[in-house]
């Protein structure tokens, strides 16, 4: 079997399965390999690697940027990074300390609002991921300040709400340059949510995209339409990118897309690795 996965999360972000059970998973499941895509770090690389020397089954590195943009929502993948790399380490480090420092700034604010609340109990909250509004939410309603989740979002959590601290982000062209730096290649994921409906907007931020370090495109990815892959595969044609694509797992009980599975997968296969790897080492030769 050739299908892969390139678009996979584990415990180090907001995954259930720790990063070893996903790549012995990943085999179970006649996958020929994945990349690790946390959310904002790294921490889960050296495990999955470690555990497909092991079973042999590759595993390759990679990450999840949210990035700044005006409207909608930027993802960018980084893949084939040198996880190692001095200056890629100390940028997510970076992101793991606003976030904490965000994280107080949430106490604070529920604080004057009247609702007190130990960080301590927060990172206790039985959520995944890195600690942020979803562990607060949870706490929030456990303490009988919300009704839900969803009103805890409502009423303090949500943007612009009176807890509600803005996230520091990277801006595309930082985060594409030193994924870049560290020998990797930039993709960007899942273009519908960028909530660019117009084929003709899009295209103008890819090319913009593409000044800045752009490498790839995902198209295939579940909530993507046929006619939306179909769009993306032309973009990425026409202007020399690579396709990439994943499933976007987090795990067997969250939701219900399975490992490599949810976009048609016949064409999300090795070829795609192969292109991906080229396309760095061309790079790296100029
Ligand atoms: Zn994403
Ligand atoms: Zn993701």
């Amino acid at each position: 079997m050739n299908v892969i996965d390139l678009h996979v999360h584990t415990t180090a972000s907001d995954g259930t399965m720790r990063p070893a059970e996903l790549v012995r998973y990943a085999k179970k499941k006649g996958l020929r390999a994945i990349a690790i895509t946390d959310h904002d770090t790294i921490e889960g690389l050296d495990e999955g690697i470690q555990e497909g020397q092991n079973i042999g089954f590759e595993v390759i590195t990679g990450v999840e940027l949210s990035v700044d943009v005006p409207a909608g929502t930027m993802h960018v993948l980084g893949y084939l990074i040198d996880h190692t790399q001095s200056e890629l380490r100390e940028k997510l480090r970076l992101l793991q300390e606003v976030r904490m420092e965000r994280n107080m700034k949430m106490v604070e604010k529920l604080g004057a609002l009247g609702i007190p609340l130990q960080l301590s109990e927060v990172k206790a909250a039985p959520e995944h991921g890195q600690i942020g509004r979803p562990h607060f939410a949870y706490m929030l309603v456990k303490k009988g300040h919300a009704r839900t989740i969803q009103d805890a979002f409502d009423r303090y959590l949500g943007k612009g709400k009176p807890a509600y601290v803005e996230k520091f982000r990277f801006a595309p062209d930082e985060a594409m340059h030193f994924i870049r730096a560290a020998g990797g290649i930039t993709v960007l994921a899942h273009p519908f949510t960028l909530n660019r409906p117009q084929p003709n907007e899009l295209e103008a931020l890819i090319i913009s995209l593409k000044g800045k370090g752009l490498d790839g495109i995902e198209v295939f990815y579940p909530e993507h339409s046929e006619g939306q892959m179909k769009l993306y595969r032309s973009l990425a044609q026409q202007y020399g990118l690579i396709m990439t694509g994943g499933s976007d797992f987090h795990g067997l009980t969250k939701d219900d897309v399975d490992l490599g599975e949810g976009y048609g997968g016949k064409e999300v296969t090795y070829g795609l690795v192969e292109a991906m790897k080229a396309r760095r080492e061309s790079r790296l030769k100029v």
